[in-house]
């Protein structure tokens, strides 16, 4: 194990008595639905300070199409949405949190609609999209496929015109400050000002997902998995990090972002098809096009190689006219913007890393185990999806848990009061005698890397020679104090695709989105258990704990789990 990168405890040097301060009772950092949704319910008992590293609108919630799953009305039962979610989990799911998660979905739907969100209707109803692995249609979208948008244009709209809600914008998270092993704030740089300090009562974790680990990613370019690894320095929990959902079916054109094509476009009945229109799914599932994610994306991937073609086709020749463009509007102009009429022409599509599922480890309250630190939204693993995401659930996690951490935390605040004056901190790690290596040339070639051996397929092997180089380029890399945010995004990357890495190599099983090619079956008796990962000294401390924390008893305060 890399020791540099086990005793990297802050990225950057501080001295307390050299910076600005700002003291608040809630920090939240990242602007997405966990975060925005996180603000407001602190901000009903205590003054918060949301922190963001490029413009507050900048997140995966941004970008996310389909919708948000709820049980809006019958037939359809919260016990089906629970159902559906737990088997997609794989075994790892925690029932309780599921439930939970379930039933609050429609208030939270209703809430936002109070607040204006303008989600697509079908004569009296919300409208219901259905998509892979979801027993009925009960996702609710807005303006067809620009959900995310929608909803980050309401919560955002209500945390600016709040009067206890502060959001600082272009302001880059580079780690949690602690003291006696609490959390108490945050040392960020803004492009302007510079490092400052800010200190609070409570932080909230809600920096979202690494898909950005990985070459091809539907992921912002924000995904750089910061969250997880200052939890990480902090000496958090980490969990089931070798889960990454892949989506199957992003726009491949050389050279263009790998842009999602919404399942939802599935649910409306868009086949899965080669160049010469010939189906496939059909042999790998009895659900077909709709089967659950990962299937589908083993089996796209399984096609690529047997054919040895760089991608396949989504086809929705067959809808009729105008439905696609309709129903579709983001993606249809997003296809024409490359000539691809989808009415008259098939949609090349591939697999991209889509998801993070596991991260720090939550109770149901957002708890982490640091005192002072909750998470919420993708940076957390909170129980609901187990070794699998079941399609839009997570912006329902978000909600969810983004409510709670906001209550706790607000609630938590007013009855502590406020940090008022700052620990004495510092941080100087001497400059390093080790010669420096290019940072960008290193992204790339770790996303090459994890693409190739920690993706859809995995091996023992490819595996402990991605793990083997990843400690390599952090010898060069995790031992420098460097100044710009891509260069703090790198070692986070670095040091996250070193969990995913062991996470995986851990795992000797294939559940849910983890598939080795060594191990292809599920293994109750020996895997129905997480992987946890944890800083030490010598890199990472690894160790199973049985399924669903959440069947012990939560902590329910905030002296860490
Ligand atoms: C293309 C796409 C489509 C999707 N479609 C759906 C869908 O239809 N339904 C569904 O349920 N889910 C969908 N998802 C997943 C879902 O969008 C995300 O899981 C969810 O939005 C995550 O929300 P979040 O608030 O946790 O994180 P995000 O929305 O990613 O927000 C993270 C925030 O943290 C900030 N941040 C990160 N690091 C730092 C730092 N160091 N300092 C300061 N700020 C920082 C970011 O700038 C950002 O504001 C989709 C995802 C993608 C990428």
């Amino acid at each position: 194990m890399s020791s540099v990168l086990g005793s990297r405890r802050y990225l950057t040097n501080f001295d307390v008595h050299r910076l600005p301060h700002l003291f608040t009772d809630v920090i939240v950092i990242g602007s997405g639905i966990a975060g925005l949704r996180a603000a407001l319910a602190a901000a009903e008992s205590a003054d918060v300070l949301v922190v963001t590293k490029s413009e507050a609108a900048q997140s995966a919630t941004n970008v996310a199409q389909g919708g948000i799953a709820a049980v809006m009305q019958a037939p359809d039962r919260f016990e089906d949405h629970a159902r559906d979610t737990l088997t997609v989990s794989e075994g790892l799911g925690d029932e309780r949190v599921i439930q939970r998660v379930v039933r609050e979905a429609p208030e939270h739907i209703r809430e936002l609609q109070e607040w204006g969100a303008q989600f697509d209707v079908a004569g009296d109803h919300l409208a219901r999209g259905r998509e892979g692995g979801h027993s009925a249609a009960r996702v609710v979208h807005a303006h067809g496929d620009a959900t995310g948008r929608e909803i980050i244009r309401v919560l955002l709209e209500r945390a600016r015109a709040h009067p206890r809600i502060r959001i600082f914008e272009r302001c880059f998270s580079i780690d949690l400050l602690t003291d006696d092993g609490r959390v108490v704030g945050v040392v960020t740089h803004h492009q302007k000002y510079g490092h400052q300090m800010f200190w609070a009562t409570t932080t909230i974790l809600a920096t979202g997902g690494a898909g950005r680990a990985f070459r091809e990613t539907t992921n912002p370019p924000v995904a750089t998995g910061d969250g997880l690894a200052m939890a990480f320095r902090a000496g958090a929990l980490l969990r089931d990090l070798e889960f990454v959902q892949f989506h199957p079916t992003t726009l491949y054109i050389a050279g263009a972002a790998r842009a999602l094509i919404s399942e939802a476009v599935r649910g409306e009945g868009a086949r899965l098809v080669h160049r010469d229109g010939r189906r496939f799914m059909d042999a790998y599932d009895p659900r077909g096009e709709l089967a659950p994610r990962d299937i589908v994306s083993r089996a796209i991937n399984a096609e690529l190689k047997n054919r040895n073609v760089s991608h396949v086709y989504l086809d929705v020749r067959h809808l009729p006219s105008g439905t696609f463009a309709k129903r579709f509007p983001t993606i249809d102009r997003l296809c024409r913007e490359f000539d691809i009429h989808p009415e008259r022409d098939l949609i090349p599509v591939r697999p991209s890393a889509h998801y993070t599922v596991g991260g720090v480890v939550t109770n149901p309250d957002g708890d982490t185990s640091l005192p002072g630190l909750l998470a919420a939204g993708e940076v957390a693993s909170t129980g609901l999806h187990g070794a699998n995401r079941l399609a839009s659930n997570s912006l329902l996690e978000g909600l969810v848990f983004g409510r709670r951490a906001g209550l706790v935390a607000g609630r938590r605040a007013a009855e502590r009061g406020r940090i008022d004056h700052p620990p004495a901190l510092s941080h100087l790690l001497p400059q390093s005698p080790r010669t420096a290596l290019d940072v960008h040339d290193v992204l790339h070639s770790l996303q090459s890397v994890m693409s190739r051996n920690a993706g859809i397929e995995r091996s023992a092997d490819r595996l402990g020679e991605t793990v083997e180089i990843i400690e390599f380029w952090s010898r060069y890399v995790m031992d420098k104090v460097f100044d710009m945010p891509e260069q703090w995004e790198t070692q986070n990357l670095l040091t996250i695709a070193l969990c995913i890495a062991t996470g995986a190599a851990t795992r000797c099983e294939s559940r849910g989105v983890h598939f080795r090619v060594d191990f292809p079956t599920r293994d109750d008796e020996h895997w129905r258990v997480h992987v946890d990962l944890r800083r030490a000294d010598h890199g990472i401390q690894v160790a199973t704990s049985p399924r669903a924390a959440g069947e012990e008893d939560p902590p329910g305060d905030d002296t860490g789990m």
